[in-house]
């Protein structure tokens, strides 16, 4: 059974109206009222919003019936709402104007497809034993939304805590159009950034001695950074460090008080990122020590490797291949190396984040441009099957043993 032509149009639509109006990070006033618009057609639906962000949470109640001595599981399905700060260059015409800001990474996508799938899900109730949380989330791009709306409450939102949960993300180039992709473990690298100011001492550049010289240790750092990624980490679970902005000094008989590394951070196990993050502050802090300078070392930005749950996956190829075939499903056989915050969400809810092929026709899936791109478009002839997936992965749980 696919979804009915009436909301399939519907979704599309409001894909298109979401497309034409991005917003960025945690604010999203315009794309908050647009879901909230169209999700007070869904009978029976729990709405609530975030504080200090506009989030949703709406939650759909299943009312097949429940067998003696269980309840209903909950499954959790995310759509997420930013935009980015990147001038399209489409030619779409329900490209933004005035330009600026763009649905670079398809999330406009992921906001229509989920208010799809509760519409849908809205329709088949009465076989729907699950209870479903739609969690709309702002931030996903920029500030961590998806810990903030947890932080809210959001895993409890039905009343136990969520036992799924379940993502979509659209690509414009790499995959097959209208395939959907993951694999077992991770999928998205963990991502951690840190900023590390050298403390010296200025002073004359002709007589180095007579001060501290931190641009020299803050060279040794760059350097150390190389080697310990490849001597002390194992090749087959490989982390990257990259040193990407490094500042110090005005003048070249100056020597400068600072310097200032920024250095990211991205790893592919739990373990890795565990090891990694204080092996960089061990290294240049022992460098630092060496020549008897000052260092402090600030977290910048943290996201979690997002690790997806095998018995999950399954579940979720078996539900995908069910509704399209098995030529609807790929195994990934590495992780991508982007960064995720519904890995928050999967540290605490066995679940699974899954790929969904969205090239635009006529176009080859190794050459189209990428998410991010100012040429990025995303074909949302895929949005039907991407509610149905959705809709599926909830209507495919059985009731939990009390
Ligand atoms: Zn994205």
């Amino acid at each position: 059974m696919s979804i009915p032509a009436e909301l399939a149009a519907d979704v599309i639509a409001f894909r298109r109206e979401l497309h034409a109006h991005p917003e960025l990070d945690l604010e999203l006033p315009q794309t908050q009222a647009a879901v909230l618009g169209r999700l007070a057609g869904i009978e029976g639906l729990e709405v609530s919003t975030g504080e200090g962000m506009s989030s949703v949470v709406a939650v759909l109640r299943g009312e097949a019936p429940l067998p003696e001595g269980t309840r209903r599981p909950v499954v959790l399905l995310r759509g997420d709402m930013d935009g980015l700060p990147v001038t399209e260059e489409t030619g779409l015409p329900y490209a933004p104007d005035p330009a600026g800001t763009m649905h670079a990474c398809g999330h406009d996508l992921h906001t229509a497809g989920l208010y799809g799938a509760l519409a849908y899900l809205g329709q088949r109730r009465g076989e729907l034993v699950a209870d479903v949380i739609g969690m709309f989330q702002p931030a996903e791009e920029t500030d961590g939304g998806a810990l903030r709306m947890i932080e809210q409450g959001l895993l409890e939102a039905a009343g136990p805590r969520a036992d799924a949960a379940f993502a979509l993300h659209v690509y414009s180039a790499k995959y097959e159009h209208g395939r959907f992709v993951s694999r077992p473990g991770s999928i998205q690298a963990g991502c951690d950034d840190l900023i590390v100011t050298v403390r010296g001492r200025g002073g004359h550049g002709s007589v180095p001695h007579l001060s501290q010289d931190p641009v020299p240790v803050a060279a040794e750092m760059v350097l150390g950074l190389q080697s310990l990624v490849t001597r002390q980490f194992d090749a087959f679970d490989p982390v990257v460090a990259t040193v990407g902005h490094l500042t110090a000094g005005t003048a070249s008989n100056i020597v400068p008080d600072t310097a200032t590394l920024s250095i990211t951070l991205r790893t592919f196990s739990a373990g890795s990122r565990a090891r990694l993050i204080p092996a960089v502050e061990r290294l240049v802090r022992g460098i630092a020590d060496a020549h008897g300078l000052g260092v402090d070392v600030r977290p910048d930005c943290e996201f979690p490797v997002t690790v997806n749950d095998p018995a999950e996956v399954d579940y979720a190829r078996g539900v995908i291949e069910g509704l399209f075939g098995s030529e609807a499903y790929e195994e990934l056989p590495a992780p991508e190396p982007g960064s995720e915050d519904f890995s928050e969400v999967l540290l605490r809810v066995p679940g699974a984040y899954i790929l969904l092929g969205a090239v635009p026709p006529g176009q080859d899936p190794h050459t189209a441009p990428t998410n991010h791109s100012p040429l990025a478009v995303f074909d949302d002839a895929v949005l039907p099957r991407a509610v149905e997936a959705l809709a599926g992965l909830a209507l495919g749980k059985g009731p939990v043993a009390l």
